[in-house]
């Protein structure tokens, strides 16, 4: 393996990913880098909101990982925060392995190459490092772990808050500190179109969640 550097930072927001800055690939060396002449530069980004995510029912099933769990990992059974955030640590390292093996291209980062080596992981029963490793690290704080452990499923929060509101009721929701009242015209996906009681009326998109009852 060449030399190469590999750093773990926390992203902002949801993009966990592994950049790779290959040592040919660069022009100019920073002077100020630590990183020797012709080293590898691998950035690990793990975004925090991705991290949240995992513990919540109405949104770690969005992710593409949850769905490589079940093609991946099947016998783990119900899912629980610990498999998932796991399976994103497992998803990368599955990456580094590939970059290294110089199977990853720009444009096809999930390729056969990148998915033998994820099946692989499973196989050697690399999950159960990655278990322990977690569970170890968040052991002074009960609360997390417990969370960790708890089962989690599923919970599509959008379509069973619309069975709670029907168009044509009078509803109201807060916006910038200031209460409204008006008429649910219609049902989207993720928000209820809202036609105020205000003169003039104002049309309002509400998410489920913040429409109260009245
Ligand atoms: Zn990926």
């Amino acid at each position: 393996m060449r030399h190469h550097s590999f750093e773990v930072v926390l992203g902002r927001g949801k993009k966990t990913y592994l950049r790779h800055h290959p040592a040919s690939s660069r022009k100019t060396l920073n002077p100020f880098s630590k990183n020797q002449r012709g080293a590898d530069i691998f950035t690990l980004v793990y975004g925090r909101l991705c991290i949240a995510e995992m513990f919540e029912e109405e949104n770690f099933w969005r992710w593409k990982s949850h769905h490589e769990i079940k093609n991946y990992h099947p016998s783990s059974g119900p899912t629980n925060p610990l498999v998932n955030i796991s399976h994103i640590v497992l998803h990368e390292f599955a990456h580094y392995i590939q970059a290294n093996l110089g199977q990853r291209s720009r444009g096809s980062v999930h390729n056969t190459e990148f998915y033998s080596i994820l099946k692989r992981l499973y196989s050697d029963n690399a999950q159960d490092i990655v278990y322990s490793s977690l569970l170890l690290a968040v052991q002074p704080c009960g609360p997390t772990t417990q969370k960790l452990l708890t089962h989690i499923e599923k919970n599509d929060c959008s379509t069973q808050l619309i069975k709670n509101v029907i168009v044509g009721e009078f509803v109201a929701f807060d916006h910038k500190n200031k209460r409204h009242q008006g008429t649910v015209t219609r049902l989207n996906k993720r928000r209820a179109t809202v036609m105020t009681n205000s003169t003039p009326s104002l049309k309002a998109l509400i998410p489920y969640s913040k429409i109260l009852k009245i």
